[in-house]
């Protein structure tokens, strides 16, 4: 027997996995992991064939296609009137996933703190680990999940390295106010503390609120890495392409390590993201699009005894079970699964001490068809 000695002792098989495969064996109404059930614009995919035939078919330059890192600087001045350089200051990655480990990988170093906000996205502990830095916790409580910054400054140390943000926030559905930037502000101002912040679903922000990115605010913008997913803009999860914006010198690092953890991404597809995202058309109804079926969900649920936590942004709906059952959320989510047929995550599954507030979470970027045959199943329960 080989001695392996595991970088990741404690780490299973990720929840997302877990739950899809769960739903596909018992042939449940998936609502667990974050994807479309339907289609996305035939336009993009018939972009992508004539992408192939022009010719984008070999590697495409390290850092990306040029058009699409010009047409992203472009998007981005648009929407937040913030300039970065297609040259020295976007990179396209495989996803935000690979941004996210690349941005640490090339940051974190043995020892290093990192502070993360959980519930969390369940890639951020696990990376930081395997980098040997030390993830420092806030963790966050429901219904709101508001940070009190007081509390997050008592978390610093010297040796903090990192502060990782994320809103719209998976799987809360909370979004970070400019207060919060503001408090933010005066906590790192005079620092060398970075930040990564995770904004995948930046364009998912309902009830007329707008998105606070950290680069609105030249004293984060300064230090932060931002990472985009075109999963989420395009419906399209499986294409894993996305984008780290950050500044000369943090870009520098990230690409010292992105050229040599996946060199370049899928070309084609780079070609045909930026032709379809020239026309800002093709995506300016996404937060409308997904607010309706927010809306519509919550409605449906309404007539069930789950009660609904507030979902300000993402497509991710929370809901506490705590009427229903004080089973463990892990073991509830099971049973949704094989007696009611509905496939959820339950939330204890973002906390590394698997903290739970009996509350599991919903991803409402389905067909309505799909979310109205759930919710029939769900008011069952
Ligand atoms: N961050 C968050 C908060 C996410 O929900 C996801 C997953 N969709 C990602 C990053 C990863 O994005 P991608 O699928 O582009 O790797
Ligand atoms: N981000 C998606 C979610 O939260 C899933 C991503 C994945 O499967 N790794 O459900």
């Amino acid at each position: 027997m080989l001695n392996i000695q595991s970088k990741l002792p404690g780490i299973g098989t990720t929840i997302f996995s877990v739950m899809s495969k769960l739903a596909a064996e018992h042939n449940a109404i998936n609502l667990s992991q974050g994807f479309p059930d339907y289609p996305c614009d035939p336009k993009l995919t018939e972009l992508v064939s004539k992408a192939m035939k022009d010719g984008f078919n070999q590697y495409a330059p390290m850092p990306g296609n040029p058009f699409l890192k010009e047409t992203i600087a472009e998007k981005v001045e648009k929407l937040y009137r913030v300039k970065y350089n297609p040259d020295t200051e976007i990179t396209i990655t495989a996803g935000g996933t690979q941004a996210i480990f690349t941005a640490l990988a090339a940051i974190i170093n043995p020892g290093d703190e990192v502070i993360i906000f959980e519930p969390a996205y369940d890639c951020y502990a696990p990376t930081i680990k395997l980098l040997g830095g030390q993830v420092k916790t806030y963790e966050l409580a429901p219904p709101n999940y508001d940070i009190d910054w007081d509390m997050v400054k008592k978390l610093f140390t010297s040796n903090t390295r990192m502060i990782i943000l994320n809103s719209p926030q998976n799987p809360t559905g909370s979004i970070l106010s400019e207060e919060d930037m503001k408090l933010l502000i005066k906590l790192v101002s005079g620092t060398d503390i970075l930040i990564l912040s995770d904004e995948v679903y930046e364009h998912l922000v309902y009830d007329e609120q707008k998105h606070t990115s950290v680069m609105l605010f030249p004293e984060l913008k300064k230090r932060s890495f931002v990472i985009a997913s075109f999963g989420k803009l395009l419906h399209a999860t499986g294409w894993k392409l996305g984008y780290c914006l950050a500044p000369e010198p943090l870009t520098k690092e990230f690409r010292k390590v992105h050229q040599f953890n996946v060199f370049s991404v899928n070309s084609p597809m780079q070609q045909a993201i930026a032709d379809y995202i020239k026309e800002p058309g093709n995506y300016s109804g996404i937060a409308t699009f997904f607010e309706k079926k927010r809306d519509f969900f919550r409605g449906l649920l309404a007539e069930s005894r789950f009660e609904l936590l507030p979902c300000k942004g993402s497509y991710f709906q929370c809901a506490s079970y705590s009427k229903i059952s004080d089973e463990k959320d892990t073991d509830f989510s099971i049973r949704l699964i094989k007696e009611f047929g509905v496939a959820t995550i339950p939330v204890s599954a973002f906390y590394q001490k698997a903290t739970d507030h009996k509350i599991i979470r919903f991803c409402f970027a389905k067909e309505n068809l799909t979310l109205e045959s759930a919710a029939k199943k769900l008011k069952n329960v």
